[in-house]
């Protein structure tokens, strides 16, 4: 489970850059991209947290929404119809896919749905990734 070293590192970089002070609160930006369960993260982050300055500090996770953008014509399109076109590729590729290699993508969405994206307007693949993939330290407040 790499939420783990995640949370690891995010302790890490807080007790090395506010050793002298209180961490009220810490606000954490999860794109919805990455392939995170945000439970898991919450709890590592408390476990992690025990015995050290960050132990009363407040967790807040915030799930960025996933923001997709045609680079021909400027459309942009989120999660919901990222699946939809996500579903469509599925369905076109199985015909010159060989029986058999397709694996179910059900594990592996996330980052599926990123890399098989095409243009609901315009059909062009050139897209990119607005947000939806950030993983940062977004906010910490401090006792004064
Ligand atoms: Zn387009």
């Amino acid at each position: 489970m790499h939420e783990w070293s995640i949370a690891e590192g995010i302790v890490t970089t807080l007790l090395e850059s506010f050793k002298d002070q209180k961490v009220l609160e810490v606000e954490i930006k999860i794109g919805e991209l990455r392939d995170l369960n945000i439970e898991v993260l919450r709890e590592a982050l408390s476990i992690l947290s025990k015995g050290t300055n960050l132990e009363d500090s407040r967790f807040s996770l915030v799930v960025s929404k996933a923001v997709f953008k045609c680079l021909s014509c400027g459309e942009k399109w989120m999660m919901d119809k990222a699946l939809e076109i996500l579903g469509e590729m599925l369905d076109a590729s199985r015909y010159i896919i060989e029986e058999g290699e397709l694996e179910p993508p059900i594990h592996f969405i996330p980052s599926l749905v990123a890399g098989l994206q095409k243009c609901p307007r315009c059909g062009r693949i050139d897209i990119e990734i607005e947000s939806g993939k950030e993983l940062e330290i977004s906010k910490v407040y401090l006792s004064q």
